[in-house]
């Protein structure tokens, strides 16, 4: 046994190494945590997981909790939410059929309910188009946009048709061709389907974007996500997928710092 064994230097320097792999311990252990409540609230893991569950199992208790109704524009906000459901796939989403390359333009209101059961409202006072060859979709011109005074812009509506191609939940006030047909807020335009315009099969919802205007005074492709803005502020409801809760309520902050934005929108 060496004569160092006993010097109390070597003792301090034991002591003091413990407490340094404490400390890292520590530090270690509380960035685990913060980075699991982080992804708890925001990422689509096991919180949207469980609510795709709970609306999948099609029990109406459980489903209730997920929805969001509201009969009127939240307070402080323009728009109204067009339609009642479970806002299940949301602003920015990466989530299939969507990706990090591809995310989602606009926010999907899933319906209660069967198709043409659940209605549709106008978000805000506007001028509606429904060109000639668009079979489920309506498009609504907000000349001034109460967020960004000057703006134009559009709000773009669609899936209002069975998945079989007919029956048309569009209202008959506005049949294929409809051009600048003004509208007011909460007017009803018809009611939720499951078209999907292909094979793939999709569940009874809205699909509503806010699409900005190409400069000339007509809407640019609402499939480009840098075409979109986030509907968060407009609704005064926290949409983005970076933030929302399961089922978003009225909130003074609807968009969060890490949202997830387009270019083009603001
Ligand atoms: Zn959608």
């Amino acid at each position: 046994m060496a004569y160092d064994d006993y010097s109390p230097f070597r003792r301090n320097r034991r002591r003091r190494t413990i407490v340094l792999i404490g400390l890292a311990l520590l530090v270690i252990a509380v960035g685990v945590l913060a980075f699991l409540r982080s992804r708890a609230g925001r990422e689509p893991g096991t919180t949207s997981l469980s609510d795709t569950a709970k609306w999948v199992s099609g029990d109406e208790e459980a489903r209730r909790e997920l929805i969001t109704t509201l009969t009127e524009p939240c307070p402080g906000a323009p728009f109204l939410l067009p339609s009642e459901g479970w806002i299940g796939l949301l602003y920015g989403d990466p989530r299939g059929p969507y990706s990090e390359n591809h995310r989602h333009q606009g926010i999907d209101i899933f319906s209660p309910t069967e198709a043409g059961v659940t209605p549709v409202y106008a978000a805000y006072d506007g001028y509606l188009t429904r060109e000639e060859y668009w079979t489920s979709a309506l498009i609504i011109r907000v000349p001034d946009d109460p967020l960004n005074p000057g703006r134009q812009i559009w709000l773009y509506y669609t899936h209002m048709v069975d998945k079989s191609g007919s029956p048309d939940f569009i209202d008959d006030a506005f049949p294929p061709g409809t051009y600048e047909k003004f509208v007011s807020q909460g007017t009803l335009l018809g009611y939720t389907g499951d078209y999907s315009g292909s094979a793939r099969t999709v569940w009874v919802h809205l699909h509503f974007s806010i699409v900005l205007d190409d400069g000339y005074g007509h809407y640019t492709n609402e499939l480009e996500f840098d075409n979109t803005v986030d509907p968060s502020r407009y609704l005064g409801l926290a949409v983005n997928v970076a933030c929302a809760p399961s089922a978003p309520a009225c909130t003074t902050t609807p968009l969060c710092e890490e949202a997830i934005l387009s270019d083009g929108g603001g």
